[in-house]
């Protein structure tokens, strides 16, 4: 059986069948888990959006309802459109946006991977976004820059259709849930590919590539997994739908290579540097099927979901977290709440109560 999707999809409706209106400003979720629709106890798909005040659209600040594209924007059309999915974390030295600057270089190698010509740098995009943050008066969200081809233009060379840059920022919990974290997800091996390099950039994080993975989350979710691993176009294991992949085999790390058509995920870069700074071997080589079933340990890591452990792959039963996940998670929470000394340069903090980004951002903005 499947989940109760389609009878209020975007939840904008209340208990009493009326749409929820602007000044509600919790939008609910569309299906919540229980064990009569089939989906596993515990397992939430889907949570509730959170709207901050305002969002960066273009160099202006706006408010959250009028952050608008026509609907002949190409971006919408033909999924011309990069974007990063990036934290900031409450810390002790304030609101600390993790790795910022490595997720603004992935955007702008994923615009330039699909010609997209950024109309500001990633220094003015992370002013921006700080800025915003400060204005929201948020201390911990989920940050959303995105940039896509707008309005101007249609057909597949629209060198003239503009590019729209926009940041959004709003409060967001572990993507798969802080019970997930605890006692990991059950996942399943999709029927559907990893995108090949072949076709299209698995390197970039670019929007209408996005549809490959909403296939492999839809099938495993309406099957009752929490999450789908893909293979790579070869047959081996790539990537979570969302996240990268780790396993623990004879108590090495083992995850794919760049090779395997993943995405560059800047938490497998973070993971693998807290691995090895623990003492772990960590390896980067291709990973068979059946190796999912034999692992000690698997885990996933992406910005959303953080370090989540997976306890049971395809009905094969790995069981609780290991030692292993279990030490290189706490490590790594530590580093992501700035609790980690060795870390605190991947922190870039949000510095509450000042104006100067914002000053930068207008005169970029109208430069
Ligand atoms: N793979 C895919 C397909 C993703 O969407 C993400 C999330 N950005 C990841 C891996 C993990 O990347 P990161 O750690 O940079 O969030």
């Amino acid at each position: 059986m499947k989940n109760a999707v389609g009878r209020d999809p975007w939840g904008l409706k209340n208990a009493a069948g009326r749409g929820a209106g602007l000044e509600d400003r919790r939008w609910t979720p569309f299906s919540m888990p229980d064990s009569e629709n089939g989906v596993h106890p515990g397992v939430r798909h889907t949570f509730p959006m959170e709207q901050a005040e305002l969002i960066w659209h273009n160099g202006e600040f706006v408010p959250w309802e009028e952050a608008t594209v026509h609907v002949l924007s190409h971006g919408l059309h033909y999924g011309t459109g990069v974007f990063e999915g990036i934290r900031c974390y409450d810390t002790e030295r304030g609101p600390a946006i993790f790795r910022h600057s490595d997720h603004l270089k992935r955007l702008e190698a994923s615009a330039k991977l699909y010609y997209l010509d950024l109309p500001h740098t990633p220094e003015e995009i992370a002013g921006a976004t700080k800025e915003l943050i400060r204005r929201n008066g948020l201390r911990a969200c989920y940050i959303r820059p995105l940039a896509f081809r707008g309005y101007g233009e249609m057909g597949l060379y629209a060198q003239s259709a503009p590019i729209e840059v926009t940041v959004a920022v709003w409060p967001w919990g572990a993507y798969l849930g802080d019970e997930s974290k605890k006692h990991g997800i059950r996942a399943a091996v999709s029927s559907w590919r990893r995108i090949s390099p072949a076709g299209l950039i698995p390197h970039a994080k670019a929007s209408g590539q996005y549809l490959n993975s909403i296939l492999a989350k839809t099938e495993s979710a309406n099957a009752g997994y929490e999450e789908a691993i893909l293979l790579d176009e070869r047959g081996f294991v790539c990537e979570g739908s969302g996240e990268n992949i780790f396993l623990v085999r004879e108590g090495e790390l083992v995850t794919p290579p760049h090779t395997a058509s993943i995405l560059d995920g800047v938490s497998r870069r973070s993971v693998m540097q807290v691995a090895r700074d623990l003492g772990y071997t960590v390896v980067e080589r291709d990973v068979a099927r059946a190796e999912l079933y034999l692992a000690e340990e698997v885990f996933l890591t992406g910005t959303a979901a953080e370090l989540v452990p997976v306890r049971e792959i395809d009905d094969h039963e790995l069981g609780e977290p290991g030692e292993i996940t279990r030490r290189i998670q706490a490590k790594y929470e530590d580093a992501l709440h700035g609790r980690a000394e060795e870390y605190l340069d991947w922190l870039d903090i949000v510095e509450v109560g000042s104006s100067d980004d914002a000053g930068r951002i207008s005169t970029a903005a109208t430069a």
